[in-house]
């Protein structure tokens, strides 16, 4: 959508590559004459030793999701803050000074620390992992914080005492939409911020319960455009048509959502 509301001559397509055939894939690319490519799962740490130069924000998470070849050299970097930032940017003054709890501990969740920890600032944050070790390695990003297990005895005050709650696990997505990363008797309030990363569905089912209760929402159609937006512009040159593209994937994300 966006390169036909600019008459832009590219062709954007997805590529399936199989993690064995990443650098023969990525070298068949620049060989094609690629002006650059969206990297996703399995692929955005793997592909960080293949690249020419990296952003100093996509080594702090570890991660790369946008790549730019230019004279076959690959430039690295990671859009997902802008999404984060993007997202969170309205509610800035209700975050300063609170606390925050992040649920996942994987790639989306790096980005999610680091913008709190350069943009937001809250008083401090608590990762909530399945797989304990990797939530004790992403205190490292955003201090003061510490990381829990998912049936931490104090999990309901922490969760209660927190004004935003970010997940960033895929749990709720697409077809699996009744799961949720907290329980329906989680007590969500007025005062509260719940951010769930997933888009698609548009409202998952732990937004419905966070809303229910009085919390304000943010679904993962923010982060999606402007992590997109930020890809494009790297990519062209020029700024996304946001309202152009924001139409055409709200139409689809709505037709896909039950
Ligand atoms: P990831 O690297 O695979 O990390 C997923 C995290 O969720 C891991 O910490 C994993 O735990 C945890 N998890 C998975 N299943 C779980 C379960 N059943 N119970 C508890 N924890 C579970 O994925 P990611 O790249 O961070 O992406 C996470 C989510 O964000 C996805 O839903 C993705 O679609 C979304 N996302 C959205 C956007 C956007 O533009 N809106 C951008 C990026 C990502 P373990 O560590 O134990 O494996």
């Amino acid at each position: 959508t966006a390169l036909r509301t600019l008459g832009l001559d590219y062709d954007y397509r997805a590529v399936d590559v199989e993690p064995a055939k990443l650098r023969q894939s990525v070298e068949q690319l620049v060989a094609e004459g690629c002006a650059g490519f969206n990297v996703t799962i399995p692929h955005k740490q793997s592909i960080m030793p293949m690249m020419s130069e990296t952003t100093e924000e996509a080594r702090a998470i570890g991660a790369v999701n946008t790549v730019v070849v230019r004279d076959g050299r690959l430039y690295g970097y990671n859009t997902d803050v802008v999404g984060v930032r993007k997202s969170l940017e309205p509610y800035r003054t209700r975050l300063e000074g609170k606390t925050a709890v992040v649920l996942g501990a994987g790639g989306a969740a790096r980005a999610v620390l680091q913008c709190l920890a350069k943009d937001f600032k809250p008083a401090g944050v608590t990762i909530l992992a399945r797989t304990l070790e990797r939530g004790k390695k992403l205190t490292e990003l955003f201090a003061p914080s510490s990381a829990l297990p998912l049936d931490d005895p104090s999990l309901a005050r922490v969760l209660e005492e927190a004004t935003l709650i970010v997940n960033v696990t895929p749990l709720g997505m697409t077809p699996e939409v009744s799961a949720s990363p907290l329980p329906a008797t989680t007590a969500f309030h007025r005062g509260q911020i719940v951010f769930d990363l997933i888009h698609t569905p548009l409202q998952t089912t732990l937004l419905k319960i966070a809303s229910a209760r009085g919390a304000t929402t943010i679904g993962g159609l923010e982060m999606l455009l402007h992590q997109g937006a930020k890809a494009f512009e790297l990519f062209t040159g020029s700024p996304m048509p946001m309202e152009a593209v924001r139409e055409a994937v709200e139409k689809k994300l709505k037709i896909q959502s039950p």
